[in-house]
């Protein structure tokens, strides 16, 4: 058993790469499961890869294990990729401080502002997310996962979290937010970069 540390105190991330990896002869822990807090990792990175790249070998070096670390957002065509790497504070909140979702109302609000004026065709945008598996300063392994969609004017849908009640995909008929956590998971970002790791971890490990 390799011991794995995840880069993130969020449980239903845990429990998402646990069910998706769960063949593997691999122990997940959270920062909460560490002995000693490590304070938060900065992101400076202009892209969603480097970023998850600059978590993981932040915390890979504080905790002296291998570590996975993702980093994922919403680009808007017509706002030029904004918000992107920096969707978790588009309108300046910190979820920490306010609560998620007070940040994300604030979030969905100045997107809805931002795009007021952008007609149905232009409001094309995607999910992206990209996770680095580390050791050290190593990158051992990187996947990324894309889904695309457009933005709606009003939201539509209370499941989910951050922008899923303003992103509707055609092929759907529906927002992100109208899905369940597990028809979200076969076709979004984050889903598709888990599927895509589960084959190169299992290479790594020999599994
Ligand atoms: P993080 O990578 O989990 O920190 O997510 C960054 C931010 O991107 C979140 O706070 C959301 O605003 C946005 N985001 C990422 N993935 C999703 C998603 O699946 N649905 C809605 N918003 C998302």
């Amino acid at each position: 058993m390799r011991t794995i540390l995840l880069a993130t105190s969020n449980p239903g991330k845990l429990r998402e790469i646990q069910s998706a990896m769960g063949d593997l002869p691999v122990r997940w822990i959270t920062l909460k499961g560490l002995s000693a807090a490590i304070p938060q990792a900065e992101e400076t990175g202009d892209t969603f890869a480097a970023n998850a790249i600059e978590k993981a070998v932040y915390y890979s070096r504080a905790a002296g294990l291998r570590t996975l670390a993702d980093d994922s957002g919403l680009q808007v065509d017509a706002l030029g990729g904004a918000p992107g790497v920096r969707s978790a504070r588009y309108a300046g909140l910190d979820s920490d401080v306010v609560g998620r979702e007070q940040a994300d109302a604030a979030n969905n609000a100045r997107l809805l502002a931002e795009l007021a004026n952008v007609p149905d065709e232009k409001r094309t945008a995607r999910f992206r997310c990209a996770l680095a598996l580390v050791d050290g300063e190593r990158v051992l392994v990187e996947t990324s996962g894309v889904v695309e969609g457009r933005m709606l004017r009003a939201p539509r849908g209370t499941n989910g979290f951050g922008y899923d009640p303003l992103f509707f995909i055609p092929a759907m008929g529906c927002t992100t937010a109208e899905l369940t956590q597990e028809q979200k998971n076969q076709i979004s970002h984050r889903g598709q970069a888990v599927r895509a790791l589960h084959p190169l971890l299992a290479k790594l490990l020999g599994a």
